[in-house]
């Protein structure tokens, strides 16, 4: 990090997560935010806030049962996401259906969700890092971009969307700015969720996921996920920023939208 970096950053404080009561949370596969950050989205629903997952990709690459028709493992996926949600209390899951693993843009996701920022008016957008440095996984990194870019874009109307609606349930009543912006599976974590009392329920959402899971590689996610949470916690008390007390954890990058973008 370079010191111009620190001085800028400074000038913009970390925005409370928990202040925010509207919260789009986009993802490249319909597991991803439950593994990184369930236990955030959990305590966000305990305080009040409406969640709206979108998933980028239609995530039918993973699946492992190769019997399966496109439209039966798709179906499947979707009950799996949406018992997971029902577990954590997610508000819906909207999906861009782009294909897994598959040659889609940048752009043209940015445009689904600037559509999507504008009908559902988010104070917090959470997201992948797209700068996550050992990112391999394209999806990951673009959905990542293609959310951040639209949080900067969606406020600048000579920018198109795409013509898509949401149901009317996820369709904002009022206009509001974004406040947040969370970026999960980061390396530069600023900001530590002591997830003690839901990590059981975060393990719960994520045992839904059984279509792309064996029960062996399901059961050692279920045991990773625990040590990885205490391997978090570990980091945050080293750096002051999560009380010893606290046992797992889950980190994110927090950052203003004003961040995002050197023009503002
Ligand atoms: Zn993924």
């Amino acid at each position: 990090m370079n010191s111009e970096f620190v001085e800028i950053a400074s000038m913009m404080p970390t925005p409370d997560i928990f202040s925010c009561k509207r919260v789009l949370a986009i993802q490249a596969h319909y597991d991803d935010i439950d593994i990184a950050i369930g236990g955030l989205i959990t305590k966000l629903v305990k305080n009040g806030a409406e969640i709206l997952y979108v998933t980028v990709t239609d995530d039918l690459a993973g699946v492992i049962d190769l019997t399966l028709s496109k439209e039966i493992a798709a179906s499947r996926l979707k009950n799996e996401a949406e018992k997971a949600a029902q577990i954590l209390g997610v508000l819906g899951i909207y999906n861009l259906n782009y294909p897994d693993a598959g040659d889609w843009s940048v752009y043209q996701a940015r445009r689904d969700l600037i559509t999507i920022v504008r009908q559902f008016q988010p104070d917090c957008v959470l997201t992948l890092d797209p700068w996550l440095n050992t990112e391999a996984h394209a999806d990951h990194y673009k959905s990542g971009f293609a959310a951040v870019e639209a949080t900067i874009l969606a406020d600048v109307l000579g920018v198109e969307g795409t013509d898509l609606h949401i149901p009317k349930e996820f369709l904002a009543n009022h206009k509001q700015e974004i406040q947040a912006v969370g970026l999960f599976n980061s390396s530069q974590a600023n900001t530590f969720v002591d997830i003690d009392q839901v990590l059981e329920t975060k393990l719960a959402a994520v045992s839904q996921y059984i279509s792309q899971f064996t029960v062996d590689s399901m059961a050692a996610m279920l045991g990773a996920l625990p040590k990885r949470s205490k391997y978090f916690a570990g980091i945050g008390h080293s750096v002051n920023k999560l009380s010893r007390e606290v046992t797992y954890s889950e980190c994110l990058k927090v950052l203003s939208p004003g961040a995002l973008h050197a023009a503002r």
